[in-house]
């Protein structure tokens, strides 16, 4: 029998803001609906990730002050973070979380949290919040659909997740949302961000299936229910139309709607 699918929740006493928890419920059962076999770790704040021992671990929002504190635990084993991102771990992370993985996060008050440095990313935390629904379209997921609340202005060159349709996303300016490095998979999107998005769901679990050596074929799951949500989410609190989003399912076709960015910050 093959091996049990290995995820790690990192800290989720500290990083667990809008329901990141919920990513991992979605993860596990759509594992479960496959027969696959799946095991979650959560990692309690403090201790030392063995980041070997999985195959796709995620990272969680959190307010500044528990940004800080995990920050300083991140810090400590910086090496070991970036041996497993660049051996290809898969890794989400989610607005706080996200943020720990570039070169820092400058807060209000000026003083810097210093991230883990795998990505040529910075973020300064600005007035007034970016807070609201948020829609962006992705090469690979076609739309995906959820909720940003965060201070922070986030700048990197990496390939972004995705090109904002509606919402804020990494800056408010540049148009971008998220990251897709290696297999670093870091947004700001939550609310939780994987029960409306299954295609994005199953994107992650294919790479790590990958990643651990594991077959990568996933059985079509009848998502009739997660992909109605995700089409109320972006015609009924979004008004975007099929059309809008239509052309944005393509690959390379990233985009922006004209009158992008649709709100004024
Ligand atoms: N403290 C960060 C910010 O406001 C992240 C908040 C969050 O994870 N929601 O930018």
């Amino acid at each position: 029998m093959p091996r049990s699918l290995r995820i790690a929740h990192l800290y989720p006493d500290l990083l667990n803001l809008y329901a990141d928890r919920g990513n991992i419920r979605t993860l596990v059962q759509r594992c479960r609906w496959r027969g696959l076999a799946v095991e979650v770790t959560a990692v309690p704040a403090g201790d030392v990730p063995r980041l070997h021992e999985y195959d796709l671990v995620l990272l969680g929002g959190g307010s500044d002050r528990e940004q800080q504190l995990v920050g300083q635990t991140l810090r400590r084993y910086q090496a070991e973070w970036r041996a497993a991102v660049a051996a290809g771990l898969p890794l989400l992370a989610i607005c706080g979380g996200y943020q720990l993985l570039g070169e820092y996060y400058e807060l209000p008050s000026g003083e810097r949290v210093p991230g883990l440095e795998l990505l040529e990313m910075t973020t300064v935390a600005k007035s007034p919040r970016l807070i609201g629904n948020i829609a962006i379209a992705s090469a690979k997921c076609g739309t995906i659909v959820g909720f940003e609340n965060h201070g922070g202005r986030t700048y990197h060159r990496h390939p972004p997740l995705g090109r904002v349709l509606r919402g804020h996303g990494n800056n408010a300016s540049d148009g971008t949302e998220g990251v897709r490095w290696l297999n670093v998979f870091g947004t700001y999107i939550h609310g939780p961000l994987l029960p409306k998005n299954p295609r994005l769901a199953d994107q992650l679990l294919r790479t790590a299936l990958r990643y651990a050596g594991l077959p990568d074929e996933l059985e079509p799951l009848d998502d009739e229910l997660e992909l109605a949500a995700h089409a109320a989410f972006l015609e009924r609190r979004l008004q975007l139309s099929t059309q809008q989003t239509e052309g944005s399912h393509s690959p390379g076709e990233e985009r922006l709607p004209a009158g992008h960015p649709s709100r004024p910050t």
